[in-house]
């Protein structure tokens, strides 16, 4: 693979779990809020949050996250000239994005800016959409300005966020937000290893696990665990390993939505893997995790409060 199709592969797959986790919320009709992406300027979450913003205003999306290209709010939204997108960026010459963005300039204070324009009714889409990048440059200033936003953002709003890491947020503005991570391939899977029959093998075992109803958790645990530490005692290969069987869930239950539609079971196990996924580089025990994983894919009822997303 030539290095653009590796940097092109690399934001896909990134964002998969991204795509996932957004058509869910859509399904659910939980869309509106406000997201916070964090990940290297490599896995492009800047990219996606643009991508989501044009699908969200699109008058006739093709999905929830592919915009049709042609209608009206897709026409203003690529000349820039969409009246419900906002946004907002540290200018290459600041160290932090001016409070000017958010509230507007001295002659125009809370009648201007990224806070106050949000607040208005959609002009021609059914939301408005905000998107705050280099959100790691934020002043204490614009924080606050901003706090007040995210406490009660109006229904029609949906506000995103994208920084770099979690540590570089404020907790006032962290704690307010869903946290969805971007992460670029790692070494590993940036080339397509030779496929392993072992390994072939037993992901053809994991699907057809993963597509029964009645599904025996702690089997399943003590399965994924053994594979997982036969990749050794490294934690990066050990982790790796773990993606790849979550990866296949998701593929399973995707798969299967697509056959039988929204399936509450269904979205129930897909949400549960989506989240569980985001925990993989969090440092946990991963026998703990897989442990937790697979007890609440038997029985959702266990992930529904408190939620894994909701604790991260
Ligand atoms: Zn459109």
């Amino acid at each position: 693979m030539n290095g653009e199709a590796a940097v092109r592969a690399e934001t896909l797959r990134g964002h998969a779990a991204a795509a996932d986790r957004f058509s869910l919320l859509s399904r659910r009709g939980r869309l509106s809020g406000t997201h916070l992406f964090v990940g290297p300027a490599d896995a492009r979450a800047d990219a996606f949050a643009v991508r989501l913003a044009k699908a969200v205003l699109c008058l006739e999306p093709r999905d929830p996250l592919d915009a049709c290209g042609r209608c009206l709010a897709c026409v203003r939204f690529d000349a820039g000239s969409h009246p419900d997108f906002e946004l907002v960026r540290k200018p290459e010459d600041r160290s932090t994005i001016p409070l000017d963005a958010f509230i507007g300039d001295a002659g125009h204070r809370m009648r201007e800016g990224l806070c106050w324009r949000i607040l208005l009714r959609p002009a021609l889409s059914r939301r408005k959409v905000a998107i705050i990048l280099d959100a790691d440059h934020l002043s204490d200033e614009a924080a606050n300005c901003l706090l007040k936003t995210l406490e009660e953002p109006p229904d029609h709003a949906i506000i995103i966020l994208v920084g770099t890491s979690v540590e570089r947020q404020l907790p006032t503005i962290r704690s307010r937000c869903q946290l969805l991570r971007f992460r670029p391939l790692e070494a590993s899977e940036r080339s397509s290893p030779p496929a392993d029959p072992a390994e072939e093998e037993f992901h053809r075992s994991l699907r057809s696990r993963f597509a029964s109803q009645q599904l025996r958790g702690v089997e399943l645990a003590r399965e994924v665990t053994s594979w997982v530490e036969a990749a050794g005692k490294e934690a990066p290969a050990r982790r790796a390993r773990l993606r790849g069987v979550m990866e296949t869930a998701i593929g399973v239950y995707r798969q299967a939505m697509r056959a039988s539609g929204d399936d509450d079971q269904l979205l129930d196990r897909l949400a549960i893997t989506i989240d569980a996924i985001e925990w993989i580089d969090a440092n946990l025990n991963v026998a703990a995790l897989i442990d937790a994983w697979t007890a609440m894919l038997e029985d959702p009822r266990i992930a529904q409060s408190p939620r894994l997303s909701q604790t991260a």
